[in-house]
């Protein structure tokens, strides 16, 4: 095969993948191999990894991290598939979905909530549960905080197709809570708005008031 046709076979393959064809091929956690990467963390910081009390601890790290980026490999937006076309046209808010995912920066934990606000179009609305999971999948995954806020909003816009999407996450990073970066109990706020809820700025502003409610 010369060079062209292999780059046009290569081109031709990854246009044809779908979403749910790379996480099939994204591979499993290997728990063995992440077991003796923790070794070798445990001795690189002076550790006896064998004395009582660490004997266990790379294999359980390694279970640990399999549930941490369970995500990686669902199609958050599959919780979304199903939906009714039953809802009004009033905004619809969901508020105070705890989520606990990684920062890819430092692989420890952030935690907070996330609240999501939708107006949906003709009618269209989907479980309250189901957008939870959608947040646990995109949440259970090596992530920043932007990211996973966009990612809840373009999932609500690409299943539902709403006029407008609000997203708020608040979390506590461990990484800057443990490191005297900020002070305890400091937590970051990102938005995402879609649609409406991004040009129309008194939508936008009745949105905001809404998702504040009772928070903090
Ligand atoms: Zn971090």
């Amino acid at each position: 095969m010369d060079v062209l046709t292999f780059m046009m076979t290569v081109m031709n393959e990854m246009a044809a993948r779908t979403s749910n064809q790379r996480i099939a091929e994204l591979p499993v956690v290997d728990l063995p191999r992440v077991a003796r990467a923790v070794r070798e963390i445990l001795l690189a910081i002076g550790e006896d990894p064998d004395r009582e009390g660490l004997e266990e601890t790379p294999a359980r790290v390694a279970r640990a991290y399999r549930e941490l980026v369970r995500g990686s490999r669902e199609d958050a937006g599959s919780h979304l598939r199903k939906v009714f076309a039953e809802g009004g046209d009033e905004i619809v808010v969901v508020r105070g979905i705890e989520l606990y995912s990684l920062c890819e920066h430092h692989m420890l934990p952030f935690t907070g909530v996330a609240h999501v606000a939708y107006l949906p179009a003709d009618g269209r609305v989907v479980g309250l549960s189901k957008i939870a999971r959608t947040v646990d999948t995109f949440a259970r995954r090596l992530q920043v905080q932007e990211r996973l806020t966009r990612q809840i909003a373009d999932a609500m816009v690409e299943h539902l197709s709403p006029r407008g999407v609000s997203v708020v996450v608040e979390c506590e990073h461990a990484c800057m809570r443990m490191r005297g970066v900020a002070k305890h109990g400091a937590s970051m706020t990102t938005v995402a708005h879609r649609g409406a809820f991004g040009g129309d700025a008194a939508l936008r502003s009745e949105v905001m008031a809404l998702l504040d409610r009772g928070g903090r």
